[in-house]
């Protein structure tokens, strides 16, 4: 089966695919919101709908005790291929700062060409419906896809995806494939597509330091009493060397090197530090000392603090020696490192450096392991060169600084491994107002697909 008339078919069917776009996106799919339960409902059956019309035949909803899934199945020669979106969005609000209403989309002339702008246009209605597109252009031209495609849109991954483990688990049978494809990620540049294939884990924890049981007046008991923030303070900067290193003792236990190829290949993205902390008002690195930027976001494990609380931080000053002093503190996680084993040493880092007289209470927050997809598994290489055509630049092979733990779900319940590739801009606002995408990467995000397609049908 031939890909050009495909991919002509996507360049004259680009404004009835964008009218399709504008239709799922006036349906406000707030998941987070009980007012916008029938509303999620309602861009699940649209989708459900258009799936079938491409010749999804068995598209539909599938119930769960939150928003509903969508699948769908077609095909019947070539790789299997499970492909991920989400039909949800994240509230709009503050709506005042939107110039057009937030679910009242329109295309917009503007100096770097044509954006749709609304809620859920790039985050994620718009990246999957490059994904249907290029199946309607697959199955328009040559009557058929080149693969067995099984769709799964998720409606709540912008609150937390609570019925979604529990979903895989019970079709895991069903959903199993070579390979899936999720659609929720972004370019690196506007003219270099972006493959992530590192994506961060997470451990969060909360401590609360106990001392004296009350507040005291500094000048009557400060001294002879404990204080709390100092204990809290201690712990804090004893976390990190003096050349950026976590202390805690087994932390990089699992951390691998990246390989001479990716590193050359990051090097090559023309990566600019500068303007990459200048851009929020900073102009000397921190962190590992001998380690760049995009290697810290990207594939090395961080400590953080998130917040501190304790004593008086109100208007004006008052001589408090509080009682009681808390963090919450975040690792980023990479490689095999074990997020139950660095809790347990966090915790015993705390504990270590207690004084007499202090307690400390523990409460953790979430816990992920980082997942790396294996690159040299082929149909990275395949996807890479397929998009080489369609784009400026080569593709890339990324890392994620945040966390999206679908990928790992889909390892660890369906033994499928993911290839992340996505087409959101930096600049897309998404979960902001005036959400925007230019016309220019959903095409491209048509056009990419439906190549991919054609690469991953052809090896098998
Ligand atoms: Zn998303």
């Amino acid at each position: 089966m031939r890909l050009d008339p495909v991919l002509d078919r996507i360049d004259a069917d680009l404004e009835a695919a964008t009218e399709r776009l504008l239709r799922l996106l006036r349906i406000p799919s707030i998941s987070t919101d009980p007012a916008h339960r029938a509303d999620c409902r309602a861009a699940a059956e649209w989708l459900a709908e258009d799936l079938r019309s491409i010749g999804f035949a068995d598209a539909r909803l599938r119930d769960t005790p939150g928003q509903p899934m969508v699948t769908g199945r077609m095909g019947d020669t070539g790789p299997r291929l499970l492909f991920y979106g989400h039909y949800d969005v994240q509230p709009a609000d503050p709506l005042e700062l939107w110039k057009t209403p937030p679910f009242e989309p329109s295309v917009e002339d503007t100096p770097e060409g044509k954006v749709i702008r609304g809620r859920g246009a790039s985050d994620d209605k718009g990246q999957l419906m490059t994904f249907v597109e290029a199946c309607r252009a697959w199955v328009t031209v040559h009557g058929a896809l080149p693969a067995r495609v099984s769709i799964l849109f998720e409606g709540e991954e912008e609150s937390g995806s609570p019925s979604l483990v529990p979903f895989l688990r019970d079709h895991a049978e069903e959903l199993r494939a070579d390979l899936a494809l999720i659609c929720d990620t972004g370019l690196f540049d506007r003219d270099t597509p972006a493959i992530t294939t590192m994506l961060r884990g997470l451990v969060g924890e909360e401590i609360v330091i106990t001392g004296p049981d009350r507040d005291l007046h500094s000048g009557a008991y400060g001294g002879p009493a404990v204080n709390p923030i100092k204990v809290l303070a201690r712990i804090i900067a004893a976390l990190h060397d003096d050349h950026g290193r976590v202390t805690l003792p087994g932390f990089y236990d699992g951390v691998p090197e990246i390989t001479p190829e990716l590193r050359a290949q990051w090097e090559g993205l023309g990566f600019d530090e500068d303007d990459f902390l200048g851009g929020v008002g900073l102009s000397h690195p921190a962190g590992e000392a001998d380690r760049t930027a995009l290697e810290m976001i990207w594939a090395r494990p961080t400590c953080e603090v998130n917040g501190i609380a304790g004593g008086y931080a109100g208007a004006g000053f008052k001589t408090v020696l509080p009682s009681q002093a808390s963090a919450k503190i975040s690792f980023r996680l990479v490689g095999r490192q074990d997020p139950a084993q660095i809790r347990e040493a966090f915790r015993a880092h705390v504990q270590s450096m207690l004084p007499p007289d202090c307690t400390v209470e523990f409460h953790g927050h979430g816990a992920a392991p980082a997942s790396v997809m294996s690159t040299d598994a082929p149909a990275f290489e395949t996807a890479r060169r397929a998009l080489g055509p369609e784009w400026p630049k080569p593709a890339a092979f990324v890392g994620a600084g945040g966390s999206i733990p679908i990928a790992g779900y889909f390892k660890t319940e369906l033994g499928t491994d993911s290839m992340l590739l996505g087409f959101a801009n930096n600049d897309d606002l998404i979960h902001s107002p005036n959400e925007k995408y230019d016309l220019r990467s959903f095409h491209k995000g048509i056009r990419s697909w439906a190549r991919v397609l054609a690469a991953l049908a052809e090896t098998g």
